[in-house]
């Protein structure tokens, strides 16, 4: 390999929002989706956990693609609501994949809950085709906005109010959210792993 050629990371992952910020955290990887290498199945995630879901999906496209494959699975959850959404972040207004209605159920279900305090989570998987398996997760804290502040980020950003940055994801440039985020952290985290392993 020459000197200045990056690693390859291939993610799990068709969530364009994800790969960026993935992208633009790992700078020191040359960051491709599982789609870019021809695996562009969804992997049904039946996980009950963050981290049990980030498996699911890190063991398919390495299985698939027979190459070191990375996933997050991550969500909001929120105290007031017991920890909902959690794992159905996605999926929270019904179906999977409308950020605006997964706000708006929200919204709606926070109505007359006093305690709006959440947190972000991420897993992040990192399997290779040999069997080993890395497993890190990270975490922000924050709480819930009564009304949507800013359209940067996605998913929820608009209504999360970051304790770290004090001012909502939403209104928060990229380098700020990805400074403090529960990916930032979790990718971090998985690095630490990686080097102690000597990948
Ligand atoms: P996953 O693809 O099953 O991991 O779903 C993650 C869901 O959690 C996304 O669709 C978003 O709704 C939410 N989510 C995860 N990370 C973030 C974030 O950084 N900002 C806002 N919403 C997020």
């Amino acid at each position: 390999m020459q000197q200045n050629e990056k690693i390859r990371l291939v993610v799990a992952s068709g969530n364009k929002n994800k790969l960026r910020e993935i992208a633009e955290i790992f700078t020191d990887f040359e960051v491709v989706s599982q789609k870019e290498m021809g695996f562009n199945e969804d992997v049904e995630e039946t996980g009950l956990t963050f981290a049990e879901n980030a498996l699911i999906k890190a063991r398919a496209a390495c299985a698939a693609l027979g190459c070191p494959a990375l996933a997050d699975d991550s969500g909001l959850c929120v105290d007031g609501l017991n920890g909902a959404p959690g794992v159905f972040s996605a999926r929270y207004c019904g179906y999977h994949g409308s950020d605006e209605e997964n706000r708006k159920t929200l919204l709606r279900n926070m109505q007359g809950v006093k305690n709006r305090k959440a947190h972000f989570t991420s897993a992040i998987a990192l399997v290779y085709p040999d069997g080993q398996e890395f497993l890190a997760e990270g975490y922000t804290y924050g709480s819930i906005l009564q009304e949507e502040e800013g359209n940067g980020g996605f998913g929820y950003d608009p209504l999360f109010f970051s304790d770290d940055l004090q001012k909502s994801f939403g209104v928060a440039s990229a380098e700020e959210k990805n400074a403090v985020s529960h990916r930032f952290r979790a990718l971090q985290a998985m690095l630490v792993k990686w080097r102690e392993a000597g990948l």
